[in-house]
């Protein structure tokens, strides 16, 4: 037989079948994907405000322009997209804008978006607490998850966010979302770490006190990238990632097995473990080379209205030029020959490799 051909025969059953076992949502998003023309995946940095000052931020230089998406665009920018699965909710602080429940009920209201994924750094507790209650006053069925950003534990967390008190506050933020999601079930939380160099011990801590004592339903590893505000941080070494990456499975597996059921959890968690050898590559300076679904699935857009296919390529556009209708951008010229050049690609941004597991898992083995 033919060696693609045969290839592709070997690996049909894993390509159709294993993400059906995750749920059959899952091919139902894909069906979706291939129908439509604009991408099932937004990033939306909704604005460059913040209060905090992050040694780790890779968007610092950009942080407090005055730039946020305002509403109006925002609702032009909702009827140029077809239908979303995922709205990832960045800045800046996303919490900082009173509006994000008007924000996200566009979305839900125009697009039908499924998912909703909020990182914060969780100091304004009130705030948070009345603004995720806003988002969840609407009948619609999609889940709101809330991801809570902690680097270190106690002082060292501060330290790292340059906010005094930070850690306690987002433990206060946390029990308080606890409350909601107990009446509430489109609620998630999640805790995100920044895994780098100086922070091993601190990320173990924390995978232990999210599993056993702050009773998440996950928690996310991010790889340091970009080029953070303090420029002496490092990513992990090859040898520390792989340490803690066996320590992430196994609280994978209890996550992914409490959410899924026994053998759809063992998938996720096979996926958990694909994506980590696949970063443990990049670490090990040998990267694989995927045809990335950035510029497909998925797009960012900037809070002053410039669009990437993802943050590490050049900006395709900006949303002013075309009067806030993504189409028009989205099929220019420019974006076309873009989107050419993203054929061969690699990295270790987790928002993107995630839907590349989901979308075309082979490319990961
Ligand atoms: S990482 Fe997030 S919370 Fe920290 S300074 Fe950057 S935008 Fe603000
Ligand atoms: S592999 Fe990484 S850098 Fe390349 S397009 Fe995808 S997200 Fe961007």
């Amino acid at each position: 037989m033919h060696k693609p051909r045969l290839r592709r025969t070997l690996l049909r059953p894993v390509r159709y079948t294993w993400p059906n076992m995750i749920g059959g949502d899952v091919w139902e998003w894909r069906k979706l994907a291939r129908r439509q023309t604009t991408p099932v995946h937004l990033i939306l940095f909704v604005t460059d405000r913040c209060n905090a000052r992050c040694a780790t931020c890779f968007y610092w230089q950009n942080l407090n322009q005055g730039n946020s998406l305002q509403l109006p665009h925002l609702a032009r920018l909702s009827a140029s997209l077809d239908r979303l699965v995922w709205l990832d909710i960045s800045g800046g602080e996303p919490f900082l804008r009173k509006d994000l429940p008007s924000v996200c009920h566009q979305f839900l209201d125009g697009n039908g978006v499924r998912f909703i994924n909020i990182p914060t750094n969780a100091i304004q507790t009130d705030v948070i607490v009345s603004l995720v209650a806003a988002i969840l006053a609407v009948p619609h069925s999609f889940r709101l998850n809330i991801a809570v950003s902690l680097d270190g534990v106690g002082g060292n967390h501060d330290r790292i966010r340059g906010v005094p008190g930070n850690y306690e506050k987002a433990l206060a933020t946390l029990a308080r979302l606890r409350e909601i999601r107990d009446s509430d079930p489109r609620l998630s939380l999640s805790v995100v770490t920044t895994v780098m160099r100086h922070n091993l011990d601190d990320v173990k801590q924390l995978l232990a006190l999210g599993a056993e004592q702050w009773q998440l339903d996950y928690h996310s590893l991010n790889i340091l990238r970009g080029s953070p505000m303090d420029n002496g941080l490092l990513p992990p070494t090859p040898d520390q990632f792989a340490e803690i990456s066996r320590v992430q499975l196994e609280h994978c597996r209890r996550y992914f097995r409490s959410r899924f059921g026994p053998l759809q959890g063992w998938f996720a968690t096979l996926g958990r473990y694909l994506l980590n050898r696949y970063y443990l590559r990049e670490l090990e300076g040998r990267p694989k080379d995927i045809s990335c679904n950035a510029g497909r699935i998925s797009c960012v857009i900037d809070a002053n209205g410039d669009v990437y296919f993802c943050e590490l390529l050049q900006k395709v556009g900006n949303l002013n030029d075309y009067d806030w209708d993504f189409k028009r951008l989205w099929f220019d010229f420019q974006a076309q020959r873009l989107r050419r050049r993203v054929r061969r690609c690699h990295c270790t941004h987790e928002c993107f490799h995630t839907k590349n597991l989901t979308f075309t898992p082979t490319q990961l083995l």
